[in-house]
């Protein structure tokens, strides 16, 4: 119930509204606020929202097109008039000393022109507007007050006029200064805004490690950090690892009087200054644009590439960059004019779970994929979902014919986030789980601790194709021109029951099936010959002992001549090679000692497939070169290389490549257009500052020496 409204009813209601916009009037006014409202509650105060952002969007944006049509019916309490509220009742609240806005949305260039003809319109301009874009990045709002350099609070967003003081939350976050030199500009007392956010690969690792702690994992960073932030202990925020990416100012007073205006002309302004002194600003996906063309252009650009950023962002921010238009342009009650959010599609959709099917993986786990509605997704049409393992289903109370909210996140397959059980009618079903093997009916096993069931049969034909699937994979044996569809063909024609199957492929016959020619079997006959002269990690990653992964495969290899010698090591000799657990350890030991394996590695060297240690399986240590042992780092636009290039250069060089100005920096070389790290290193004054021309003398003075190799 919400306020005295079964959520159901509100639920459906929206969805009406939603099928047909066009429909909803001047009459429905009462019951769409009221829908906003509770989704507003689910979403800020219960942290767990049942619509998409983008439905809410929609329902938001029919609410103010009747109440544009209609501005007499316009009540102080409606959902236009106010932000959303995220205040609790566990922390004190503080008053902002500005409003804490929300921003405008928009999903398509057609908003962007209108965003940029309003603003021409507002602010008198006749030429193109200079516009500052970033990425909107998907945290938690956060607004932080420094007097004199020290940050002295913290706090959520809010109602918009006071958030909760979270300020020893706030404390713990490392990337953010607790002490920053606003006096350097003679400000006194500086009010910020920022966004408190979990890095992709942080985000990660804390499911992962909360997975080993059979603790439920995180839908998503967003929630995660909102959560951090959250924390009645301090430490548990600190221990979320989060970020706080700094992307506005909003108040200034010091000795030029009170204003950001009388202390900076533009936003770029700002965070150049920001970043001097400290502060995490946006990076990256930051770009100037003239005019709202080359924004929409640029729009488009970062949406293709939003994958590759190392946080989670929705959408873009474009701003006016000018601090005296921005004025001119002012705000609404709900945000300001001279800013807008472009969002990014969504990664979020509402569909419903007709089936679930039960997959074996390669190493027998069996994992529950669930069927939904079709349901476009960021661009891809989405029909499969993955339900992780039994334990999620159950403590997520998933249920076939389920309304259910997925999500993609990077790259991955999309998954359930939850299920809406407000939503369930008498069809629904429980998701029964098998207790044998879909494919060869093996009785299922879980081991203690763990939350997957398998199959215990190695020779399970599902296992069998998975595996030599992944054994042709790219960072396997890399085998170009065969992938899944070849590997079940040729296993349906009993062709392949191991790995060195592969090397005995009966290539005339092949040429004979459909869709195979001349060309292309004498292709597939060079890559498998190809792959015979692998490095030996490359076959070690390749075949799918359990908890060896590439990069333990790699450093296994570094420590053996041959494979076959891994047949007489114990199980200490294993776990003294460094990051080799006990786990690994008994895991390698066991396979390495099967019958099987000593049958598998004779026809392997047999047929010619390469087990001696290659040149590539040996890290390449540098103890010589002209830059052995220096630090280095390159800012600014360089001339004759890429950045990449020029890093690689200096590692072979023997030097170590560093992300940032500190003490630790011996070399800096400076591009065209260097800033504040340039700044930074001449304030040490420890740093070796060089051009580019300089960094190629240096490095070419060692070109002749070769690095070492480690045994
Ligand atoms: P919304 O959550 O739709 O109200 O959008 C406003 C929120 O976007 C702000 O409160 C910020 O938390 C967030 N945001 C993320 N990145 C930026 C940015 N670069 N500039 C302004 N706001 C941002
Ligand atoms: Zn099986």
């Amino acid at each position: 119930m919400y306020q005295g409204v079964p959520e159901k009813q509100l639920i459906e209601i929206g969805n009406k509204f939603l099928a047909h916009p066009d429909r909803v009037g001047p009459d429905d006014l009462p019951a769409l606020r009221r829908i906003l409202h509770y989704h507003e509650w689910r979403y800020y105060v219960k942290n767990d929202p049942v619509i998409s952002d983008y439905d809410y969007d929609r329902l938001y944006k029919i609410l103010q097109r009747i109440e544009s049509e209609h501005p007499e019916l316009i009540t102080p309490d409606s959902p236009t008039q106010r932000i959303g509220s995220d205040l609790s009742a566990d922390f004190k609240t503080a008053r902002h000393l500005t409003p804490f806005l929300s921003l405008e949305n928009s999903y398509h260039p057609d908003d962007l022109n209108d965003f940029d003809r309003q603003v021409r319109k507002l602010t008198g301009e006749a030429g193109p507007i200079e516009y500052i874009v970033e990425p909107k990045f998907d945290g938690s709002s956060l607004g932080l007050l420094y007097e004199n350099n020290i940050l002295v609070r913290g706090t959520t967003r809010g109602n918009g006029i006071e958030g909760d003081d979270i300020t020893n939350n706030v404390k713990t976050i490392t990337s953010l200064p607790l002490r920053a030199h606003f006096s350097a500009k003679g400000i006194t007392k500086a009010e910020l805004r920022g966004e408190g956010i979990i890095r992709k690969d942080n985000f990660a690792q804390l499911n992962r490690d909360r997975e080993q702690q059979g603790l439920d994992l995180f839908a998503n960073a967003r929630n995660a950090a909102a959560g951090a932030l959250r924390m009645k202990d301090p430490k548990e925020t600190a221990a979320r690892k989060l970020d706080c990416i700094v992307y506005q100012l909003t108040f200034a007073e010091g000795q030029n009087g009170t204003g950001v205006r009388r202390y900076f002309d533009t936003h770029g302004e700002v965070l150049h200054f920001l970043s001097d002194i400290g502060f995490l600003v946006p990076h990256d996906f930051i770009k100037t644009c003239i005019g709202i063309r080359e924004v929409i252009a640029y729009c488009a650009d970062a949406e293709a590439r939003r994958e590759a950023y190392p946080y989670e962002i929705d959408g873009l921010v474009i701003k006016v960059n000018r601090l005296d238009l921005q004025e001119k342009c002012g705000a609404t009650a709900h945000h300001p004019r001279w800013a807008i959010a472009f969002k990014f599609k969504a990664k979020q959709a509402v569909t419903t779970l007709e089936d679930v099917q039960f997959q074996v993986g390669k190493l027998g786990a069996i994992t529950p994929v669930g069927k939904v509605t079709p349901v476009e997704l960021a661009g891809v049409t989405i029909s499969s979902v993955s339900l992780h393992n039994e334990d999620f289903i159950r403590s997520k109370d998933i249920r076939i014919g389920d309304r259910v909210i997925i999500e993609r996140a990077g790259e991955v397959i999309p998954y359930i986030v939850k299920s809406l059980p407000d939503l369930r009618d008498d069809h629904v079903r429980p998701i029964r789980f098998p207790s044998e093997c879909p494919v060869c009916h093996t009785p299922l096993v879980k081991k203690e601790g763990e939350a997957v069931w398998r199959c215990p049969n190695y020779d399970c034909p599902e296992q069998v194709v998975q595996r030599l699937i992944h054994f042709v994979s790219k960072d396997a044996m890399d085998i170009d021109g065969m992938g899944e569809s070849q590997v079940r063909k040729f296993y349906q024609l009993q062709w392949l029951h191991d790995f060195d199957d592969i090397y005995k492929l009966p290539y005339d016959k092949i040429r004979a099936l459909d869709g195979f020619g001349d060309k292309s079997v004498e292709n597939l006959r060079r890559a498998i010959e190809a792959s015979k002269t692998n490095p030996i990690y490359r076959l070690l990653f390749g075949l799918s002992i359990p908890h060896v992964g590439l990069k333990a495969a790699k450093t296994i290899a570094a420590h053996v001549g041959h494979l076959r010698e891994l047949q007489q090591w114990t199980i200490e000799q294993f776990t003294a090679i460094k990051d080799v657990g006990p786990i690994m350890a008994q895991s390698i030991h066991d396979f390495f000692h099967r019958p099987r394996t000593d049958r598998l590695l004779a026809s392997f060297e047999a047929l010619g497939v390469n087990l001696k240690q290659t040149d590539d399986d040996r890290p390449v240590v540098i103890s010589s070169g002209p830059l052995a042992g220096r630090t280095i780092l390159f800012t600014g636009t360089l001339q004759h290389m890429t950045r990449t290039e020029a890093q690689k250069l200096a590692e072979k060089a023997g030097a170590q490549n560093l992300s940032g100005v500190s003490k630790h920096l011996n070399i800096l070389v400076v591009g065209e257009k260097a800033g504040s790290k340039l700044r930074k290193a001449r304030e040490l004054g420890t740093v070796q500052i060089i051009d580019e021309q300089e960094f190629l003398k240096l490095v070419e003075a060692g070109a002749g020496d070769k690095p070492e190799r480690l045994r």
